[in-house]
Order: structure tokens, then sequence, then C-alpha cells
């Protein structure tokens, strides 16, 4: 027996070691400016992003939370508005609805994919609803075309809630550029990991990035001549540069990220069913460039904690994306209809468990991962 092999969740110092002497050069470059707000380091990160995205416009801003909030200001979505969201998903997503005073309906998730269910979504639709936000979680999308359907028959806005999904596809079309607004996040943890809190909006409508352009900075235009009432919402120069520094090697990432997840589908999955009793994988649907933010098994008939401790024994890393469907949140127990049962996100809640799929890991990781899910002890 050699040393035991430890495969953390995440492992950021495998990621930004190579590019630190990079990354401290850049840093010193905007020292050496004194452009600590806006500017051109976020300008040219912007551009860059939309050129990679394809869409027309990308305006930083300060977090991926933000990047919502900010899109439903900038929609006009206000009291007295119903948008349609996953229950299913990061609590961002919803809380900002409920931040520009509207309600956010809960819809229930599909099986195959952790994304919206469209049918369910359309069920229900009411005089109010206003907006739609399908999440890409784990980095896959959600199924844009029904999404369009939806929004064009009942005139829904639609913000896409990429902030897992950075460089998604659905059918040849780019994550951030199927809504009207687009939301991606550089939290640490994502994709495309930043150096503390970050995100950016795109759209291809120029009046509404003009909108988000306004809102960032208080609604003044020009400068404390305000026609709205928008917020600080701005991306740091420092973290722009440092992002846009890593943001050549983002393909590269993802391939990473995708091999691993072809490694795990292989070995756990049909061609040698290690433990097709227990555990359903996820899969990459037709047509859809899959960026595994997140690997998601899920553990059936209540075995998922069990395996979590057998992985934590063996020094493997995981994590429950998310214990608790945001209908079932304290926070939103006021909401009207907000008893009602959504099966398919209920039961994800209580099955899903997240293991080690950074682009780092190693082929003895990988190995130690599927040989530990292998003996697990159900
Ligand atoms: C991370 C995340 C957010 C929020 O992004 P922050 O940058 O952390 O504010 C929103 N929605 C989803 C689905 C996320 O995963």
């Amino acid at each position: 027996m050699g040393e035991p092999i430890h495969v953390p969740l995440l492992d950021l110092s495998q990621q930004n070691q190579p590019l630190s002497a990079e990354l401290k050069e850049t840093f010193a470059r905007v020292l050496d400016s004194s452009q600590f707000i806006l500017g051109p380091e976020v300008e040219a990160f912007e551009q860059q992003i939309a050129a990679d995205v394809g869409a027309r416009h990308a305006i930083g801003v300060s977090s991926g939370t933000d990047a919502l909030l900010l899109s439903l200001m900038a929609l006009g979505i206000g009291p007295g508005d119903e948008v349609l969201c996953p229950s299913f998903t990061f609590f961002a997503t919803a809380g900002s609805v409920s931040r520009v005073g509207a309600t956010p309906v809960f819809v229930d998730s599909l099986d195959d994919d952790f994304n919206l269910d469209l049918e369910d979504a359309a069920r229900r639709i009411t005089d109010k609803t206003r907006a739609i936000i399908p999440v890409h979680l784990f980095g896959q999308a959600a199924d844009m075309d029904a999404v369009q359907r939806i929004a064009n028959a009942h005139g829904l806005k639609v913000l896409e809630d990429a902030a897992q999904s950075m460089g998604t596809q659905f059918a040849e079309k780019k994550a951030g550029t199927m809504g009207d607004l687009c939301a991606f996040s550089f939290f640490p943890s994502k994709n495309l990991g930043g150096f503390g809190d970050g995100g950016m909006i795109t759209t291809n409508d120029d009046a509404l990035a003009e909108r988000v352009r306004i809102l960032r900075v208080h609604g003044g235009a020009p400068k404390y001549y305000h026609k709205a009432i928008g917020g600080n919402f701005r991306l740091d120069p420092l973290q722009a540069a440092l992002l846009r520094a890593k943001l050549d090697q983002l393909p590269n990432y993802i391939g990473k990220r995708r091999a691993n997840a072809a490694t795990y589908l292989d070995r756990l999955g049909e061609s040698a069913p290690v433990r097709a009793d227990r555990l359903v994988l996820p899969s990459e649907l037709p047509g859809r460039t899959h960026t595994w933010n997140q690997f998601t098994v899920r553990v059936v008939d209540g075995k998922r904690d069990a395996l979590m401790q057998h992985l934590a024994a063996n020094k493997i890393g995981s994590a429950i994306y998310y214990p608790v469907p945001l209908h079932r949140q304290e926070c939103f127990a006021e909401l009207p209809g907000i008893g009602e049962r959504l099966p398919v996100c209920e039961k994800m809640a209580d099955e899903v468990l997240s293991i080690p799929i950074y682009p780092e890991l190693s082929a003895g990781q990988i190995n130690h991962v599927i040989n530990t899910i292998a003996d697990a002890p159900f």
C-alpha cells in the first residue's frame, strides 16, 4: 500500500500555481495603473467575453448574484410580477427575484438533466408571469427550444442563469446568447474561477445593455443625474485583469472536465456497471455540450449519506448541491401555493452527490474515486 491518495472536491492552487508569474505581473500592472474602478482592464475583459460567448455586449458586474439582480432590474421586473424559475438551483436564482419585489414561481425539474421541466413551467403561467429564468445547472444547458416556445407564446422575458455554465452549448448556440440577458459568475468554484467575487451579464439587445451599464453605476447618466435607481454593481479592474489572464485557459479547463466526466461515465457506467443498482449517473443530452462544472450522481434508496461518508473515510471530497430545494426554504414559506409538492426536485435533493471533477485531477486520483465507489458498503 502506498500513501493514501487525497482527492479534494476542488483544488484551486493546482489551477492557479502554473499561472502564478503571469498573475503576479497582472497584479503589478493594475497596481501601477492606479485605475481601481472600471476603465480599460474591465473593458478589455468585457470585449473578450463578448467575443468568446458570441454576444454583442458583455458587462462586468460584482458577482453572479448581482448579474441576476441587475438583469431583473434592467428588465423592469418588480412588485406584482411573477417569474418562473427552478426550485432545484442555487439560492440566488430565486433570491434575486424576491429582491426586486417580484414573486418567484417554482417549477419542478427533469430527471434527465437536473434542469427546468418546461411542461410544468407552462402550467404555472398566469397573467402576471413576466419572465422565466432557465438555469443551466451543473454545466449543461436547459432545453432552450422549449424555453423559447413558452416565452414567445406568452410574451415572457428570458434571463439565462449560466453561472455554472460559461461555454456550454444548446444546439450550436452558446449560453449567453439565447435569452434577453444572461448572468455568469466567476465565483472561484465556477469553470472560470476568479480571485474573489465577480460576474458578467451578456446580451444581444443594445437598449438592455445600455440600461444595465447605467444601473451598474447607481442609475446615473450622466454621473450624478439619476433617471433610475441603480446600485454599485461594478466588477473590479483587478478582478477583470486576473480573470482575463486565465480566460485563454477556459477551453482547456472545460476539455479536461469533459475528459474526466467521460472516464467516470465509462468506468462507472454501461461498459463496466460498477454500482448500477445504486448509482444513477449524469449524462450529456444529445445536441448539448456539457461543461461539467459539477459531476453529480444520484444515489438511490437512502444510501447517499453512507456513500458520502465512505468517500470521506477514503479522503475523497464530495458535496450535496443542493440539500433543500428552494420551495422548501423557510424564507419562501409565505409565498402563495408554496405547500405544493415538486416531486422530482424533492427526490433529487435526497439523492444527489457531487464528486471531484476539477480539470487538474490525476489519473491516479480518478482511479481512487472509481475504486472507492466500487467498494462502497451497500
Ligand atoms: C454561483 C451561482 C450563482 C451566484 O453566483 P455568485 O457569483 O456566487 O454570486 C447564481 N446562480 C447559480 C446557479 C450559481 O451556481
